[in-house]
């Protein structure tokens, strides 16, 4: 049994991690809930700034995300969407009429001078986030993608434009050497009881966290409090393009490669139940595997997901 004052920071990336999070919320107090946000992937788009997995995880905590694709909001219309069209503007990345009063909300308060993290603290509120979301930095990170042949494009333009459906040869964190942790996120590791890798893309969602002053040490300094839960099932992602990310950049597109990845960070890694033939390769690196079932198919799964990997952190440390 878990205990409901349990602390638990989670970082996380946008679907997966927004869905882990759903169940955490249900198994311990969401008051001590923290989760740190990936933001390498905000885009400026039409003169706004969209933060799709700040949004994703707000969004879904919230109850608000839409079911059917697990971001954006529910019951959302695309009359502005159109309109672009209409006139001949880009529409591959699509914003929806509800979604676009956070961007520009978002956007006039980031020009105002307020911090990022400040304006997703009033975000998350107005929806009615239960726990505090912080996002990574309030710098700028962003990341970049280098395709096999040699072009540099940006993270939306690779994941949407493309649909990750190119071969990519190396993906880096533009800004991230500069970035500072926000305000709380370092309080945020240090304080918690566990630390969670939520089921996130390792390259592209918890790669830039880790990136960032600090995290690094930060984690590595609790290690046996730090668990991360595989989003890779049988060597594949549920969704998007975390197996094929990892075998173009040379490592094991399964749960081995990324309890590899946060070998230092983590002491126990989550593994799927079809994935128990990989509990011994992954307990000769060091690390504890712990075998459950990892498919989040409601809240109720994702929140007895959530309980065996908080009771399986507090029982490694
Ligand atoms: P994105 O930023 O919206 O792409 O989302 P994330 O990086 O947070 O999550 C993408 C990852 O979540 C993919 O690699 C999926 O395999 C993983 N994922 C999604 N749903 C589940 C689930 O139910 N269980 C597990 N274990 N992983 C999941
Ligand atoms: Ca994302």
């Amino acid at each position: 049994m878990v205990s409901p004052d349990t602390r638990v920071t989670v970082l996380a990336g946008g679907v997966g991690a927004a869905r882990f999070l759903a169940g955490l919320v249900r198994v311990v107090e969401p008051a001590g809930v923290t989760a740190v946000v990936n933001v390498a992937d905000d885009v400026d788009l039409f003169g706004l700034r969209v933060s799709p997995d700040l949004d994703t995880v707000t969004y879904t905590l919230a109850g608000v995300v839409s079911p059917e694709t697990g971001w954006g909001l529910v019951d959302e219309t695309w009359q502005a969407m159109a309109t672009v069209e209409r006139l001949g503007g880009p529409t591959w990345f699509r914003l929806g009429d509800r979604d676009l009063g956070t961007h520009l909300y978002r956007t006039r308060r980031l020009a105002e001078g307020a911090p990022l993290s400040t304006v997703t603290a009033e975000i998350a509120g107005g929806w009615g986030a239960p726990c505090r979301i912080l996002p990574v930095s309030d710098d700028r990170i962003e990341t970049r993608v280098t395709l096999t042949d040699g072009r540099e494009i940006g993270f939306q333009e690779y994941f949407v434009r493309e649909r990750h459906a190119v071969e990519v040869a190396a993906v880096r964190f533009a800004g991230a050497d500069d970035a500072r942790p926000a305000p709380g996120v370092l309080e945020a590791i240090d304080d918690a009881d566990v630390v969670v890798i939520a089921p996130s893309n390792p390259v592209v969602s918890i790669g830039p966290l880790l990136a960032v002053a600090g995290l690094h040490e930060r984690l590595a300094a609790k290690r046996q409090r730090v668990v991360g839960v595989s989003p890779l099932i049988g060597g594949r992602a549920l969704k998007g393009p975390a197996d094929r990310l990892l075998r173009e950049l040379g490592e094991r597109p399964d749960a081995v490669g990324v309890a590899r990845r946060y070998r230092d960070l983590a002491a126990t890694a989550v593994i799927d139940t079809v994935d128990a033939p990989l509990a011994a390769e992954i307990e000769a690196l060091g690390v504890r595997a712990v075998v459950t079932d990892t498919i989040m198919r409601d809240p109720e799964t994702a929140g007895a997901l959530a309980a065996r990997t908080v009771e399986a952190a507090v029982a490694s440390s």
